[in-house]
């Protein structure tokens, strides 16, 4: 059985401070300016139990964006929107050794498609693919489906994170123009509106508690623990958590595989969302990143956690 609510509070609490150190070894991601402002040794962690209880420790009442973690639900809502076969067209299922950002693979690659949806490309791909007229529509909808897997109507974008990327974020501009070149992107995708609502999504501005109730919908299979109501298809899900095993942490994902065992995403501010399939979701933040831009001390806390509470999959 699980542990009383109250022992898994002292673990985390012990947990966290065991694993503060660990975010001297990484750096803030400064590439989009106003990432920089956090602070690099903050870290919290909260789990989402199957009544939809939240245990918490550390900063965990710290707002975050999501960043690359909101490529988890884009996917989910692409994939009520179209299907599997439509949205698998045009983005690909393999992992890459390639870092997240990469251009690489996708010059190399003969039918044109990003390699997997958690990669920026792919992600990219994955945005156009979400039903909507508009870009406001299309961000709109994506919003509303986030506060609902996290519980929180309150959920909102941070403005200034948006702009703050919308203004240096020529990377994934060059990507995605460069995808429309290719054919990965159609020739009538408004490029600087997907991008629009790429940004806007990463800039989703969340808490610990947010992501462990997401990581809870993916946990059990779609349903939300607090309410009882489905919120994505079973077998939606069941695709998302295993491009997150594959994927989720860009070319660490084998080794948190191998160490850790838990599904997992995490995004360039230090966001990470990991779902235990009929056990817990766990939201973590830890702002300070390895070289391939995950979160140093939360993926120490988490492949920690997984050891002791015996959450690995495999
Ligand atoms: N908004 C970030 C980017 O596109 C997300 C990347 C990440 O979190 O890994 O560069």
């Amino acid at each position: 059985g699980e542990m009383s609510p109250d022992a898994l509070e002292r673990l985390l609490r012990e947990r966290v401070d065991a694993h503060r150190a660990v975010a001297r070894k990484g750096k803030l991601a400064t590439y989009i300016p106003a990432l920089g402002d956090a602070d690099p040794l903050h870290l919290g962690v909260a789990v989402c139990l199957a009544d939809g209880r939240i245990v918490a420790a550390g900063d965990a009442d710290v707002p975050f964006t999501l960043q690359s973690v909101s490529k988890v639900p884009a996917l989910l809502l692409a994939l009520m929107d179209r299907g599997p076969d439509t949205v698998f067209q045009h983005v690909g299922m393999e992992p890459t050794s390639e870092p997240f950002d990469s251009i690489l693979k996708l010059e190399l690659r003969d039918p044109a498609k990003p390699l997997n949806p958690m990669i920026n490309a792919g992600a990219i791909a994955v945005t156009w693919l979400v039903a909507g007229e508009t870009a406001e529509a299309r961000i709109a909808r994506l919003l509303s489906f986030v506060r609902r897997l996290c519980g929180n109507d309150a959920v909102a974008i941070n403005e200034r994170v948006y702009r703050s990327e919308w203004e240096t974020g020529d990377r994934n501009r060059a990507l995605a123009y460069f995808m429309r070149a290719i054919g990965a992107l159609p020739r009538e995708a408004d490029v600087e509106e997907v991008l629009a609502v790429y940004f806007q999504q990463c800039a989703i501005e969340v808490t610990c508690a947010d992501l462990a109730r997401m990581g809870a919908v993916l946990a059990f299979d779609g349903v939300a623990p607090w309410s009882g109501e489905q919120l994505v298809p079973r077998e939606v899900v069941r695709i998302a958590r295993a491009l997150m095993v594959t994927c989720g942490l860009y070319n660490e994902s084998g080794r948190f595989a191998v160490q850790a065992g838990i599904p997992a995403k995490s995004g360039v501010s230090g966001a990470v969302l990991a779902a235990v399939p009929k056990r817990v979701g766990l939201g973590v933040y830890g702002p300070a990143l390895d070289d391939k831009g995950n979160s140093v001390a939360g993926l120490s806390l988490l492949t920690d956690l997984a050891g002791v509470l015996r959450l690995s999959l495999f």
